[in-house]
């Protein structure tokens, strides 16, 4: 995104004496900003939509390291979440976040670095398990990078700890704040793909698939790690050779070796977002096919639809690599032996099995 879609920054009460919010303000220091008292808890906007040209600077007060929120019933991959801000500049339609956040704006939390210093504590008390860490659930992890300098915060804290690794996933092709930056090791930075006629229709403001590549080709140069996400496929005419078209292009620019993991994941949402996605993006295809409640609530493709999507996906990654680290992300022990030939049982075996891929890439 270019910095001057923000129109303003808005700097919550308690948010101003913090280091991130000084360099956020020198780093965007044309706009006007204005300080306002936080929003109390549940509070509600009155916003027709998500005031993305609005940068909010807030102290966050939940949690901000968290495990993802696995559901029973389906695999998870036992990641956690380090919440770093909110929302994102880009507009997929299929964003779960419109939904997500009835609060409005894009929102960087300040106190990221006082909360390092607990989330280090944490992680060094536990030097036998490994902790995988990403920033990019509940925003791109590099969409607003050139503004909040992420990469200037948090690559030197990963570096340093053999028990952790910091996954950055994103759609754009930010990559400069990392580049500038002298740490590589325990970082994973990777880019979630989709078939160009998606990315073309639904991932509105993000960057082709050739230029994400290139962005990783870039990146896997300059001797990042890298992981690729699937996610989410999304059925639509031709979508056999066009995900196809997506895979060649990995096969031009990646060397496969450099891949620490490959997830695969279909489609799905929970039933509020239905109505957003019709009034937020009128042209949508995405809810066309035929959905149904999953275990965790949300609507999702029937079961053979998944499978013969997996599987195909999945044959066609293994042909090109034999090694990808291939997984389904929240699916049941069922959908991967009929889609992958095996199962890891369950969220402990994902679990081991992403832990083993991390203790191989970075020992
Ligand atoms: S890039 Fe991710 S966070 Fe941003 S709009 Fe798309 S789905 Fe949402």
């Amino acid at each position: 995104m270019r910095k001057d879609r923000i129109k303003k920054i808005l700097v919550e009460h308690g948010a101003a004496d913090h280091n991130l919010t000084s360099s956020v303000l020198k780093r965007l220091d044309n706009l006007p900003v204005e300080n306002i008292i936080p929003d109390f808890p549940g509070q509600r906007h009155d916003f027709q939509d998500m005031d993305k040209e609005t940068l909010r600077l807030i102290k966050f007060k939940g949690e901000v390291l968290k495990p993802c929120p696995g559901t029973r019933g389906y695999i998870c991959c036992g990641y956690q979440i380090l919440h770093v801000g909110t929302n994102c500049p880009l507009d997929c339609s299929y964003c779960i976040l419109q939904a997500y956040f009835n609060q409005p704006s894009l929102r960087i939390f300040v106190n990221l670095e006082d909360e390092l210093i607990r989330i280090g504590q944490i992680i060094d008390s536990h030097p036998d398990k490994i902790f995988r860490i990403g920033t990019g659930e509940f925003t791109d992890s590099l969409a607003l990078d050139h503004v909040a300098g992420w990469s200037d915060i948090l690559p030197h804290f990963f570096t340093a700890r053999k028990n952790a690794v910091l996954e950055l996933k994103t759609k754009t092709e930010r990559i400069e704040g990392l580049l500038t930056s002298q740490y590589r090791d325990r970082i994973i930075v990777s880019w979630s793909l989709n078939s160009p006629y998606i990315v073309s229709k639904e991932e509105h403001g993000a960057p082709s698939i050739k230029k994400r590549l290139l962005a990783a080709k870039r990146c896997q140069a300059e001797g990042f790690t890298l992981g690729f996400h699937f996610d989410p496929m999304i059925q639509h005419p031709e979508w056999k050779e066009d995900y196809m078209r997506t895979i060649e292009m990995i096969d031009r620019f990646i060397d496969p070796k450099g891949i620490i993991w490959i997830s695969l994941g279909c489609l799905r949402y929970m039933p509020a977002l239905k109505s957003i996605i019709r009034r937020r993006h009128p042209g949508t295809h995405i809810l066309d096919g035929e959905f149904v409640r999953g275990l965790d609530g949300k609507m999702r493709y029937f079961k053979p639809i998944r499978m013969e999507i997996y599987s195909f996906i999945g044959e066609v990654i293994k042909k090109w690599y034999n090694d990808p680290g291939l997984y389904l992300c929240m699916e049941s022990d069922e959908i991967w032996h009929k889609s992958l030939g095996w199962s890891p049982e369950n969220t402990d075996g994902l679990s081991l099995y992403l832990d083993k891929r991390v203790i191989e890439f970075f020992g």
